[in-house]
């Protein structure tokens, strides 16, 4: 916890807003932290046989929040290495941010994985020698999380109860769920808790479920939960190398045992094409719901800028309003367009603790236009904007945890409290208590 003075008051004054989190997940998070102890990936192998033990020879081992970029390793476990440690079990690990997952042969098998299935659109089975190595990245990760067992209604109610606990514990008091799922608000209404009475929630949730999301906000009515729009993904994370960037990836990224089709100089790329987003635009216009677009390379974020130009370019014009969640390299001339166009930088700049090493490794020329929130403030004021208007703090928890006291260290420090000053992620980019604080508080001030 943060011995700034300025953070514990504002916490103990529950007044702040996290525009970027993951509720039921971080709920489960809580309950069972997984793999976020594991600094190597013998210590994740260990974990997966502790966790086989005593399960029968069909049961799921489900473990997330590996961060194998601080194991020496550098990557998940394959298919042969979880088949050891999961004695035959369906195992499903999966790292920190969510878009990655390794799976044993029998979660393979049981999602119907062989070397003959064809990658999703926007997702990619990892292969060596044309056969599955276990490793989903994106959208293939689906394949195996349509079959392993959900939680059962009171598990998922006990999820959302303990992360609306958690996130109040911070003084965060209004949340915005990037992936709100009908359970949700099912959750929410079977609640005995008094959460709703002193915490907002707005809600964006993905194309499969949007109708029933937005359907079930409007019949329950709720004045604290709003339905807010639809969530798209336009690439995917930087852990993944699966961000889509302006230039390449640094050369020392996995050159050992690459992949097929993976060349060791690669941007990532986009998960969506430009008309099937220009297309979900046209509707948000007609229906009137706004859009959070997953964009967290530079490229990524300007192909989203140039889709929403296209389609207006302003709120009034497109009807609705766009916000890039994530956003977290831009380049220096797509700044002001996000001013202009008044687009939302939805940032979680406390992502800067955990991917420091990452960015060193595999994107070093990314560094200095890493989370600019200084240039975002600065461009606001110029244009006579008031930054809360285009610029969102969150924390994507589960993630990272979504302690506010981490958010600014990251924002006025740009380093974790245990880092030299030289390791500093670019501090130009630095922002003031009173600049954060206005971007976090529910009233601005
Ligand atoms: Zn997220």
């Amino acid at each position: 916890m943060t011995d700034s003075l300025f953070l514990k008051n504002v916490m103990h004054e529950s007044v702040l807003r996290d525009a970027h989190v993951h509720l039921p997940e971080y709920g489960r998070y809580l309950r069972a932290p997984g793999l976020s102890h594991c600094y190597s990936l013998a210590e994740c192998i260990q974990t997966v046989r502790e966790a086989s033990d005593g399960k029968r020879i069909d049961e799921w081992v489900i473990l997330s929040g590996a961060h194998v970029e601080r194991w020496p390793e550098k990557r998940l476990p394959e298919a042969v290495e979880l088949d050891a440690a999961g004695r035959g079990r369906p195992v499903m690990v999966c790292s920190f941010e969510l878009h990655t997952l390794a799976c044993s042969t029998a979660a393979l098998r049981a999602a119907g994985i062989t070397a003959d299935t064809s990658d999703p659109p926007a997702g990619t089975i990892v292969r060596r020698d044309g056969e599955p190595t276990g490793l989903l990245l994106e959208s293939a990760g689906q394949l195996v999380r349509d079959v392993i067992p959900t939680r059962n209604d009171e598990e998922y109610r006990c999820d959302v109860e303990r992360g609306l606990k958690a996130f109040y514990s911070y003084g965060v008091v209004e949340l915005h769920e990037m992936t709100a799922q009908p359970r949700l608000l099912d959750a929410l209404r079977s609640s005995s808790d008094d959460f709703l009475d002193k915490m907002k929630l707005v809600l964006y949730a993905p194309l499969d479920s949007l109708e029933e999301v937005r359907k079930k906000c409007r019949e329950w009515g709720h004045p604290s939960v709003r339905f807010g729009g639809l969530k798209l993904f336009s690439d995917g994370t930087l852990n993944a190398r699966t961000a889509y960037m302006l230039s390449h990836y640094g050369i020392n990224i996995g050159e050992d045992n690459l992949p097929d089709g993976q060349s060791p100089r690669h941007r990532g790329r986009m998960l969506i094409d430009k008309d099937t987003m220009r297309r979900h635009f046209a509707c948000a216009g007609r229906e009137g719901f706004d859009v959070a677009v997953h964009a967290l390379g530079d490229g990524a974020v300007r192909s989203v800028l140039d889709v929403y130009e296209e389609s207006g370019g302003s709120p009034d014009k497109a009807g609705f309003v766009l916000r890039i969640e994530h956003a977290q390299f831009i380049s220096e001339q797509d700044v002001s367009r996000f001013i202009d166009m008044r687009v939302i930088a939805s940032l979680q700049p406390s992502h800067l603790l955990v991917d420091t090493q990452t960015m060193r490794r595999i994107y070093p020329q990314g560094i200095v236009r890493c989370f600019p929130l200084r240039d975002l403030i600065d461009a606001a004021y110029r244009s006579s904007v008031n930054p809360r208007d285009v610029l969102y703090i969150g924390s994507d928890a589960p993630v990272v945890d979504p302690d506010p006291a981490d958010i600014y260290q990251a924002a006025l420090y740009r380093k974790g409290k245990e880092m030299g000053d030289e390791e500093a992620v670019n501090r130009a980019q630095a922002i003031t208590e009173d600049e954060l604080l206005s971007l976090m508080k529910i009233n601005g001030s």
